[in-house]
This record gives structure tokens, sequence and C-alpha cells, in this order.
């Protein structure tokens, strides 16, 4: 997890999360509380972030409108989450993947409704078990689960350091994102922008590395 989600721990100016998954509601509303947050209204939709986050993302915008160009969210929980919400997407996923599975005959129905009960941790656990025998949870049940959704707890959406971009298709807009401190950090995660608050050249020496996936730069822990 700290390999796939922890491009974060490097951010500067901002509180970083006590750890690389919370365990709940209440680890996650009490870092939340703990943190210096501001909100702005870009494209009829309010985000909450960190205010160095927020303060960039205001910057980048008002580039972005000089150059005819717009960023905005991409959708209502585009930022801020909850660990509930982060609970709610893993589900989700793994609930189609496991009628899927069922109807493959890979797993037994009986097994599907119990994997389903589990607690979100204990489920994280499962799926992780079955991924490791081919029986895959990402959309298309092909990949890994955490190519679709970040298990509960994990995602970096909880540290009010991240943003869904709806332009994020096009290049112009993922540059000038980067040039004010935003970068991308999960690999196939084309959407999702993190703050990291430093220049590009100043990346490797804090212990990223550029990774090109689909003619994208991903900034990610160098383990
Ligand atoms: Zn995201």
């Amino acid at each position: 997890m700290l390999k796939e989600y922890g491009a974060m721990f490097v951010a500067q100016s901002v509180a970083l999360p006590s750890a690389v998954v919370f365990k709940d509601e209440a680890e996650v509303s009490a870092f939340q509380t703990s943190v210096q947050i501001a909100a702005e209204t870009i494209g009829g939709v309010t985000v909450e972030l960190q205010t160095a986050a927020i303060n960039a993302l205001r910057k980048a915008v008002a580039e972005a409108k000089r150059k005819n160009l717009s960023i905005t969210p991409r959708g209502a929980t585009s930022a801020r989450r909850s660990y509930r919400q982060t609970v709610e997407n893993w589900k989700s996923r793994v609930e189609p993947g496991l009628v899927f599975w069922v109807e493959k005959g890979r797993i037994a129905p009986r097994e599907a409704s119990r994997i389903k009960a589990l607690s979100a941790t204990e489920q994280i656990r499962e799926i992780f078990r079955l991924e490791e025998q081919g029986i895959f949870f990402a959309k298309g049940n092909q990949k890994t689960i955490i190519y679709s959704v970040a298990p509960p707890g994990a995602s970096q959406h909880i540290s009010l350091l991240a943003l869904d971009v709806a332009e994020f298709e096009n290049p112009q807009v993922r540059e000038l994102l980067a040039r004010h401190g935003w970068f991308q950090t999960v690999i196939s995660d084309l959407p999702h922008f993190t703050y990291l608050g430093v220049r590009e050249s100043a990346l490797p020496n804090l212990g990223l590395k550029k990774v090109i996936e689909v003619e994208r730069a991903f900034w990610v822990p160098d383990l």
C-alpha cells in the first residue's frame, strides 16, 4: 500500500497522515479535524483540501483560465472523503467482483456471502488472498482491485491531499497542475492528482521515481 499510495508522504507544507492505512472512522476524523482545511467552489462543486493544496489549486485554476483551459473537479466526491466513503467505494468493486467470480464458478456462493459480510479490514485480507490465486477484482476482473479502488482507509483523499480532475486527458492541464505542485502518483488512476507542493525537479531527491505509463508521468515511491 505504501508503494501504491505512499507518494503523498513526501508532500511539503501540509500535515501528513499518521498511517498508511487508517483503520476506522475515528482515526480518520481525528486526523481530518487536526489539519488546516480550506474550501473552494470550482465549476459548481465545492472541494475541501488541506490549505496549502487549495491555495496551489486556486493558482492553477486561475492560470488555466488565462490560457483558455479549465480545471474542474470530477464529481461531488473528488476531493475530501470520509472513511465510510472509502468503504463504500471499495464495496462497489468487491461486490460485483464476487458476483462475477461466482458466475465463473471460481468462488462458491456461500464463500462469497461470507466474504461480503466481513469487516473492511478482514475483507481486504481475503480479497488480496483471492488475487494471489488470479481471482482479480479490478474493473474487468483481470487486474488487482487497487487499479480500480483504494482499500478502505488507504485513499489519499482521506488525507485531503488528492483531487480527481475532470480534464485529466488534457496534457496541458496535467503540465499546468504539475507546475503548481499537483502530480500523478497512483499508476492507472488517471483522473487522480496528488498535492506534493514542490517542483518536479525536487521529487527524485525526496525518494520518488518517475514511471511513464499511458503517456503520462507518475511519481511513485522508489522502493
Ligand atoms: Zn482520486
